[in-house]
């Protein structure tokens, strides 16, 4: 019998309103392919329980006091760096990345916390005085009340992270939709904030599918969805939430291109592509899979980057592999189709994961680090976003030529050029229609107290996540006209227009 992972109301675990759910789903451990949990599937009604909860925290928490609040985000980062090693380990266990890259997700999401801890700072208005005699004009920024963050599978930490601490610091009560294919991250989370001393009702867990999401986003009392995932379902989420009067931030999927220019580094190139193709086993909306090599960079590139991919182990996440496996058996076999659809279509297969032989158990849902060279826009390895260890290999002429094609791609998450020519690399980042670019950096993520998102079908809604952008979308403005008598001001009298 397999543990069933619970909902998080009130404080505490959930079970919801049956003790044995109806509706759940299997949870697997990808490195070995056993059911190692089952996660309830919220009805519509309890989302509701949940919801009616936390307005009713979200009310008492946006009246506690600025310094109470950020004396909880302090405790909330101490109580999280505590127990990094147990959250990566629930990581690796569902989701399958290596224990490493899990610490390294949790650290990330750390640091929107420690942005989180300056709210008091971010919040601060603007104050005229005297715009007209004895009239004074300021600005305040307000809680919404519930917001729901619905995250996917590939940072069950992290992207929780990017707008829980900030929806929470701005005074709002949060409900978070984790993906069901890794939920119990979502529960050491909750537990830590308990322990930080968060209110109960202030952040909540409701674990589910398409029903719980369309129950958020159709709720009177959700005033704002923050997104993470595939675009089709980013574009679905957007257009519901805002059609029923919500703020709404989408981030979707991705295509990220690594441009090389000829006079690149390429040994530090091929350990950028390494490392940003095949890192979390190529399931990072930041990865990079299409590496675009400016003539005739990909003679001497493609062999650098398959010597590289040769001595990378892939295997279990707890035995010190650099690579895991997929999350699921589904999405492996159609991440392989992938490789099998480019080579029918004539690319060549310089590296084959197909048949890796992995550091673990037979049953592991594993795809090797694989590379295509040839590749053309027309195939489906470079159209689709693929998400797996699959880097493609495109060939152009000339730098234009390079920009054209990352141009024309629909996504724009990130994108990175390879140049030791700073005019080409300023050319590139003020011409390319990305919303995040590296320069001789791969996965140029950036930092907690700038903003995250891209552009394109990349990103719906036009706010991206953290950073002063976050703090806006999770508050909503407003501006005070005040005159206070005193003795020495003539009383305005009547006046039926407009001041001149
Ligand atoms: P997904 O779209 O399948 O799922 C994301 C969330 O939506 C999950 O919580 C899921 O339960 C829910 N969901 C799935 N189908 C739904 C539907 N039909 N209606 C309503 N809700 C639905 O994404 P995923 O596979 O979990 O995650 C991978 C995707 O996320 C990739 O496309 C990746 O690029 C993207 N991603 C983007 C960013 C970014 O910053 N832009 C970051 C991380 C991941």
């Amino acid at each position: 019998m397999s543990t069933l992972i619970p909902h998080w109301r009130a404080g505490a675990r959930w079970p919801g309103t049956t003790p044995e759910p109806e509706r759940y789903a299997d949870v697997h451990d990808p490195a070995t392919g056993q059911v190692s949990g089952r996660v309830a599937l919220a009805s519509g009604a309890e989302v509701d329980a949940v919801v009616a909860d936390a307005v009713a925290a979200g009310r008492e928490w946006a009246e506690t006091s600025l310094s109470r609040r950020t004396s909880v985000l302090f405790a909330f980062r101490e109580v999280l760096v505590r127990r990094r090693e147990e959250v990566a380990a629930a990581i690796t266990a569902e989701h399958g990345k290596v224990l490493d890259d899990a610490l390294g997700e949790v650290q990330r999401g750390l640091e929107v916390a420690e942005f989180a801890c300056g709210a008091p700072h971010l919040l601060k208005g603007g104050f005229s005085e005297g715009v007209s005699s004895g009239v004074d004009v300021y600005s305040i920024r307000q809680a919404l009340g519930v917001v729901a963050v619905i995250s996917p599978f590939n940072f069950p930490a992290m992207v929780p992270l990017w707008f829980v601490p900030v929806a929470i610091a701005c005074g709002n009560a949060v409900v978070l939709k984790p993906s069901e294919k890794d939920p119990s991250t979502s529960l050491l989370l909750a537990e830590i904030w308990a322990e930080a001393g968060l209110p109960d009702g202030v952040f909540n867990v409701v674990q589910g599918d398409k029903v719980a999401v369309d129950s958020l986003l159709t709720h009177r009392d959700v005033k704002a969805v923050s997104f993470v995932g595939s675009t089709p379902v980013a574009r679905y989420v957007y257009e519901t939430g805002t059609a029923h009067g919500k703020r709404v931030q989408a981030l979707g999927g991705a295509k990220n291109h690594m441009v090389v220019l000829p006079d690149a580094d390429l040994e530090a190139a091929a350990d950028a592509a390494v490392s940003a193709g095949f890192g979390s086993a190529g399931e990072r909306c930041m990865a990079i899979s299409a590496l675009v090599c400016v003539d005739p960079v990909a003679d001497r590139l493609v062999p650098l980057i398959a010597e590289r991919m040769a001595g990378l182990v892939t295997g279990d996440g707890r035995r010190g592999s650099d690579m895991g496996p997929l999350v699921t058996a589904t999405h492996r076999d159609k991440v392989a189709s992938y490789v099998d659809a480019g080579a029918e279509a004539g690319a060549s297969v310089v590296v084959d994961g197909r048949g890796v032989q992995p550091d673990g158990a037979e049953g592991g849902f594993w795809l090797g680090p694989t590379m295509l060279d040839h590749v053309e826009t027309s195939m489906s390895v470079y159209t689709d976003e693929i998400f797996g260890p699959v880097l493609s290999v495109l060939r152009v002429p000339s730098y234009d030529a390079a920009l054209d094609l990352v141009n024309a791609n629909p996504y724009g998450n990130g994108t990175a050029i390879f140049t030791h020519d700073g005019g080409a690399a300023r050319r590139f980042q003020h011409e390319v229609e990305v919303g995040m670019v590296g320069v001789n950096v791969p996965i140029p993520v950036p930092m907690a107290y700038y903003s995250f998102g891209g552009w394109k079908s990349s990103l719906f809604g036009d706010s991206h996540a953290h950073g002063t952008e976050g703090i806006h979308f999770f508050t909503r403005g407003k501006v005070v006209t005040s005159r206070w008598p005193t003795p020495d001001l003539p009383r305005p009298g009547i006046d039926l227009g407009f001041p001149q």
